[in-house]
Order: structure tokens, then C-alpha cells, then sequence
């Protein structure tokens, strides 16, 4: 069977943190990551019989927020109900949660799909649930000795947003992920960097086949992962004649691998109905309050315009808000420049060294010194590349941090005019006449290796360009 026979259809269920202050139902600090276990804890996010749960507002602002920037239709009324079922880390026994009259119904999100062109992934609702209790596995899962429970994070507010299974790959799966957390992040209702702070049960099936429910993707690389191994996997079984059966499946982050679970329950399992402890929220009153920041596709807009960069440049340096502030204080030394150093150099740069933007954001002028460098062809873009690498090593180890102009100085990086290495050029030459006749019979690139050659021996401290200059000057062309 051809591979083109194969539709892959996804879906996502997507839960994030939203970065309250306080617990969504009682006064508990949320702030919980750095403490001992069950420290941030109360008879209300403890299930204690008689406690009374009380709506954080912020919570609901901010999910009105997201509901409001995702385009969304928001009904006049939403209201929390119990979602019923057993598991240790849920104290009450119950979920609070919504159901059929949920925060916001439709929306949707732009994204780019696997050719590059911008497709409309629809959704289907989003709602504000509390999250449940934390557990500790001791030991593995065949020689567990025990459990450890905490309730640090029970009752911390969480967003849920169900998408259309409209995904058709891994990539644009993760291309969603991506343009989620940038929207929540521009609206500073989520910290992204919070461990835990997102997770992802993923819908995927072979059109034509059962559908399988992935649980609990915690990262979105993993996202990508678990699906792209679930498609092999339901592929492989089509063509060897088997059956998908309708299941929901764990995900191994270690192996990068999905293992069946449990079959999936169905909503009258979870015997829903209206929580009586807290009153049906009337949103309407609440929406002319919600004001919206400029949001990543309006900043990418205005970064094309403003600064005249390319499309692909802007959607990268706008996919993250440190990232677009950041772009926009090197901007004014040359916004083309900064565009390509920053996304092209800087964030490859970064991700190699695993290190994240917030360290280079308080040196700021220092990245400015080096751009203005280059520019200024005081060195070459080789060697800036190198004094890049020189500085962020400096800042990863925090010693001492050399600025580029020291690091120029110190290598002896500085660019050096044609004529200084007129001597070496013209050796090399004379040294590889069988590129020299490639070139003059006509091939393409045949000079590339004579360039080369050059830049080697001046350090990199000689222009390509100038080098390719002077060579068609010396051949007399
Ligand atoms: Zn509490
Ligand atoms: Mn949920």
C-alpha cells in the first residue's frame, strides 16, 4: 500500500498552567515548585469534608483572555461542575471542572503546515479546570515499593483547549504547540519555563481506522515524538493486516515510545453534574474589562512592515516574546543585520549550547558591540561568529565576561584589507593551477577551494567576497 493512502488525522487536548498568584479554589500560594511537598496546602485543596472552594477571579480573567485571543465565542454564561472519578492524587474524588457550559466555545489558531502555507486549526472549546495532586513513583513500575503523593499542585488553575482533529502530522502538531504558548505568553497568563506547566493528551488515527488517545506528553518535543512513533506503529500493523483497536496509550519519554494502557472511559463514566458550591459565572459582565496585547502574528505583521525583514525571519523572531523584545533593542543598529544575527545565528547558537535567551538579555549592548562589528566590517562574519561563540562561553561559565571588542582584540580578529593578503592570494594560486583551469574552462564554484584556502591562512580575517574580488582582478577578468 502506498504511503499517500495513509490520511493521518490528529487531535489535541491541551493543558496549561495559568500563572495565578493563588490556587484556583483557595488562597494557597502557586508559587510551590522550589518548596518541601504538601506545604501549599489548605482544607479546600486538601478535599477536607465542610470546605468551601472560592473562585479565583484572575483565573477566569485569564482564560477569558486566551479565549478572546484565540477568537473564540464566548457564552453569557459558564458554569463549573464535578467530574467523578477515583485516583489517588485527586483529593475529593472529584474533578472541578466544566462541562457542557463551558468558558468558550470555537476559535481557532493559524499556523503554517507542512508546505509553508497558513492553515486555520479549528477548536472546539476551552474551559477552566483545577489541577490535580502530584505522584511520586518509588522504584519502577514492576519493583515499585510505594507512592508519594503531593498536593502542592492540587487546585492550581489550569486551561483546557480542545482542538478539531484537524492536525495532519507530528510537525504541524508541534507547530500548534509552539503558537499557543507564544499567544499565552504575549498575554503573560503562562510561564512556559515552569516545569510541568503544559501537558498534552494527543487524538491520532489513520483515517479509516480506530482512533488512539495518547495521555499526559509533557514537552513539546515529546509531542512530536509520540506521534511520529504512534503513526509508524498504526501503519505497521494496517499493512500487516491487523487491527487498530480504540485505546489510550502512555507515552515512554525515555524510549520515545507508546504503551497501551487502559480503554478509554466515556463521559457518563465521569457521572458529571453541576458543582453546587459555586455559582454560574456570568461573563458577560466581565468582558469589556479584557484587553488584548499586540499578539505574535500582529507583531510579525508589524515586524515586516516596520522593519522591512523577511516573512520567515519575522514569524521566527515573534514565535517567542523574550525573543521579539529582545530583536527589537538590537534593531536600531541595522534591522536586516540584527534580523539574520539573531534568528539566524544567535538562536542556533543557543539551542547548541542548550542556554537560554534570559541569560544574553542583560548584556544586551554587548551583543549590540559585536553586530556593529560585523557591520561596520571591523571583522569579518566569520570571525564574528567566532567572538560569538568566545562570548556566550564566557557568559555560560560566568567568569569574567570579555565584551566582543576584547575578544576582537585579543584573537586578533580584526578584518584585514585586501592588500595585506594580496601575497597569500597570489601563492595559493600559483600553488592550485587545476582549480584555476576548472575555473577558466567554466565550472562552477571551482574557486571556492582557492578561497577557502585563503581564509584559512589569514584566520579568517579576509572577506570571502573581497578574496573572490581580488582573485578575478589578479586572473584579469
Ligand atoms: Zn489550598
Ligand atoms: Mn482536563
Amino acid at each position: 500500500m502506498a504511503d499517500e493512502e495513509f490520511i493521518v488525522v490528529i487531535g489535541l487536548e491541551v493543558h496549561c498552567q495559568l500563572d495565578t498568584a493563588s490556587k484556583l479554589f483557595c488562597g494557597c500560594s502557586a508559587d510551590f515548585r522550589a518548596d518541601a511537598p504538601n506545604t501549599h496546602v489548605c482544607p479546600v485543596c486538601l478535599g477536607l469534608p465542610g470546605a468551601l472552594p472560592v473562585l479565583n477571579k484572575k483565573a477566569i480573567e485569564y482564560a477569558l483572555k486566551v479565549a478572546k485571543a484565540l477568537n473564540c465565542r464566548i457564552p453569557e454564561e459558564g458554569e463549573f461542575c464535578r467530574k467523578n472519578y477515583f485516583y489517588p492524587d485527586l483529593v475529593k474524588a472529584y474533578q472541578i471542572t466544566m462541562g457542557d457550559n463551558p468558558l468558550a466555545l470555537g476559535g481557532y489558531i493559524e499556523i503554517e503546515d507542512d508546505a509553508g502555507n497558513p492553515k486555520v486549526v479549528n477548536l472546539t472549546r476551552i474551559h477552566v479546570e483545577e489541577d490535580p495532586g502530584r505522584l511520586v513513583h518509588m522504584g519502577n513500575k514492576e519493583r515499585g515499593h510505594y507512592t508519594l503523593v503531593d498536593y502542592n499542585r492540587s487546585g492550581i488553575p489550569l486551561i483546557e483547549m480542545v482542538t478539531e482533529p484537524e492536525l495532519c502530522s507530528p510537525k504541524e502538531a508541534r507547530r500548534l504547540l509552539n503558537k499557543l504558548r507564544a499567544t499565552l505568553e504575549y498575554l503573560n497568563v503562562f510561564d512556559p519555563d515552569k516545569e510541568g506547566s503544559i501537558r498534552v493528551d494527543a487524538n491520532i488515527s489513520i483515517k479509516g481506522h480506530e482512533r488512539v488517545e495518547i495521555k499526559n506528553i509533557s514537552s513539546y518535543k515529546g509531542v512530536e515524538k509520540a506521534l511520529t512513533f504512534e503513526i509508524t506503529r498504526q501503519k505497521n500493523l494496517i499493512r500487516r493486516g491487523g487491527t487498530i483497536s480504540r485505546e489510550t496509550r502512555h507515552f515512554q519519554e525515555g524510549k520515545g515510545t507508546t504503551t497501551s494502557a487502559r480503554s478509554k472511559e466515556t463521559a457518563t463514566d465521569y457521572r458529571y453534574f453541576p458543582e453546587p458550591d459555586l455559582p454560574v459565572i456570568r461573563v458577560a459582565d466581565w468582558l469589556e474589562n479584557i484587553a488584548l496585547p499586540e499578539l505574535p502574528d500582529a507583531r510579525r505583521d508589524r515586524f515586516m512592515s516596520q522593519y522591512g525583514i523577511a516573512v520567515n525571519h519575522a514569524r521566527t523572531l515573534t514565535g517567542d516574546l523574550h525573543l521579539a523584545e529582545f530583536y527589537e533593542l538590537v534593531a536600531p543598529i541595522g534591522a536586516q543585520i540584527a534580523a539574520s544575527w539573531v534568528a539566524d545565528i544567535l538562536i542556533g547558537e543557543l539551542n547548541y549550547r542548550d542556554m537560554p535567551l534570559s541569560k544574553i538579555t542583560s548584556h544586551t549592548e554587548q551583543f549590540k558591540e559585536l553586530i556593529v562589528l560585523v557591520r561596520d566590517q571591523k571583522i569579518t562574519d566569520k570571525a564574528g561568529v567566532e567572538v560569538l561563540r568566545v562570548w556566550l562561553d564566557s557568559l555560560d561559565q560566568s567568569e569574567k565576561i570579555e565584551s566582543p571588542g576584547m575578544i576582537v582584540e585579543r584573537l586578533g580578529l580584526t578584518r584585514e584589507s585586501g592588500e595585506s593578503f594580496r601575497g597569500i592570494v597570489e601563492t595559493i594560486l600559483a600553488n592550485n593551477p587545476q582549480p584555476v583551469a576548472d575555473h577558466k574552462a567554466g565550472k562552477k564554484g571551482a574557486l571556492n577551494f582557492i578561497v577557502g584556502q585563503v581564509m584559512k591562512e589569514t584566520k579568517g580575517k579576509s572577506d570571502p567576497r573581497e578574496i573572490h574580488a581580488m582573485i578575478a582582478e589578479i586572473l584579469g577578468e
